[in-house]
């Protein structure tokens, strides 16, 4: 039988195996601090782990790390994108975004995805496996170790749906948060969903105080539906009420984005379906200009467009912002991610 991968399990599993092995409880933190906090690549590296656990790890676990396959580096801002083997051959993107003292991963929680959302390359490329736990913190954790700092947020906004994956994504936000871990505040660390319902209603009931994204892209269903074939299984009425009580529940903000795709959901009837569908609710909306993808021929809103959205929400008293973009020369701007770069 394959030894498991020990980048399967979350922190209740690694505690549960140490158990097993009759240690005692302490040792969980230095094994995630190992893991987690210090991104090991082998159990011999553990050195205050004594000798006999350290094999009987080894026997019984594999211990993967991303293995980078390319790198690039963005001229015009210095954000980096990154293509990372898995242990089983897979690959992923992250990006690191640089901006003063900060230092924001973009990570995957999924290779591909399934949703199919028509403006992103990741969506158009399909479906391939979901990531461990261990291989989306592990995207912190290299990223961080390639520009010499530490990460100070994390985004999960790389491949994939977040709460298609919701355990793996949860227990590598945790090892993130933890102090043993990479140590980022639970407010830093963002997920960002097509609006999988179930998965919000589960996020309002965690502990931690995780900020949460939707990408809404139109609030007019049929604009929706053909924009996010993925997401029809949610709509937009019950999607609102699961967002109401998400914030009636935690008391924290919401953050819509709404990539402005010209002639599809950048008319006036769409701004007043948003602005309805804003009202009463705390939110903040981030337009995003849409980046174009290879094979797509949705194109961007004109500026005037883009600034009549933001005005308009703003003069209804709802926050909105215009995402600045970041590495479009290596597209690894918003849905420009794949698993395979195309050299
Ligand atoms: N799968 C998750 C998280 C990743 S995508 C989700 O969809 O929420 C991060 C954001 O970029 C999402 O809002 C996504 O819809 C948006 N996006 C995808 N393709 C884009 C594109 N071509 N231009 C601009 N934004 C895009
Ligand atoms: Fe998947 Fe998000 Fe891309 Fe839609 S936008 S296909 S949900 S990664």
């Amino acid at each position: 039988m394959p030894a498991a991968d020990v980048k399967s399990l979350d922190r209740t599993g690694l505690a549960e195996a140490l158990e097993s092995l009759g240690e005692p409880g302490y040792r969980t933190g230095q094994l995630v601090r190992w893991l987690y906090g210090r991104g090991a690549t082998d159990f011999e590296q553990m050195t205050d782990l004594p000798e006999a656990l350290r094999r009987e790890l080894a026997g019984r676990f594999s211990l993967s790390f991303p293995a980078l396959v390319r790198r690039q580096v963005s001229a015009a801002d210095g954000t980096r994108k990154y293509l990372w083997r898995l242990g089983d051959g897979a690959t992923v993107e992250s990006v690191g975004l640089p901006a003063g003292s900060r230092l924001t991963v973009c990570l995957s929680t999924q290779v591909g995805c399934a949703m199919g959302c028509a403006f992103c390359a990741t969506g158009r490329a399909g479906f391939v496996r979901n990531l461990l736990p261990g291989e989306i913190a592990d995207q912190v954790t290299a990223v961080a170790r390639d520009f010499g700092t530490r990460a100070t947020n994390a985004v999960a906004m790389g491949q994939g749906e977040p709460f298609a994956n919701y355990d793996a994504t949860l227990a590598a936000f945790r090892f993130l948060n933890a102090k043993d871990g990479a140590g980022i505040g639970a407010r830093h660390l963002t997920v960002s969903t097509s609006g999988v319902i179930p998965g919000i209603r589960r996020l309002a009931s965690e502990p931690e105080q995780f900020t949460l994204a939707v990408s809404l892209h139109s609030a007019v269903q049929s604009t929706r539906d053909s924009l996010m074939p993925g997401a029809r299984r949610w709509p937009l009425l019950e999607l609102r009420e699961a967002l109401a009580a998400y914030v009636e529940t935690t008391g924290r903000r919401v953050t819509f984005e709404y990539a402005l795709i010209d002639g599809a959901n950048d008319t006036e009837a769409e701004l007043q379906a948003l602005l309805r569908f804003c009202a009463g609710l705390l939110c903040h909306v981030n337009l995003i200009p849409v980046n174009a993808v290879p094979g797509s021929a949705l194109a961007r809103s004109s500026k005037q467009r883009v600034e009549r959205f933001r005005h308009a929400l703003q003069s209804a008293g709802v926050e909105a912002s215009v995402r600045v973009e970041r590495g479009a020369d290596i597209d690894a701007a918003c849905g420009q991610l794949r698993q395979r770069c195309e050299a």
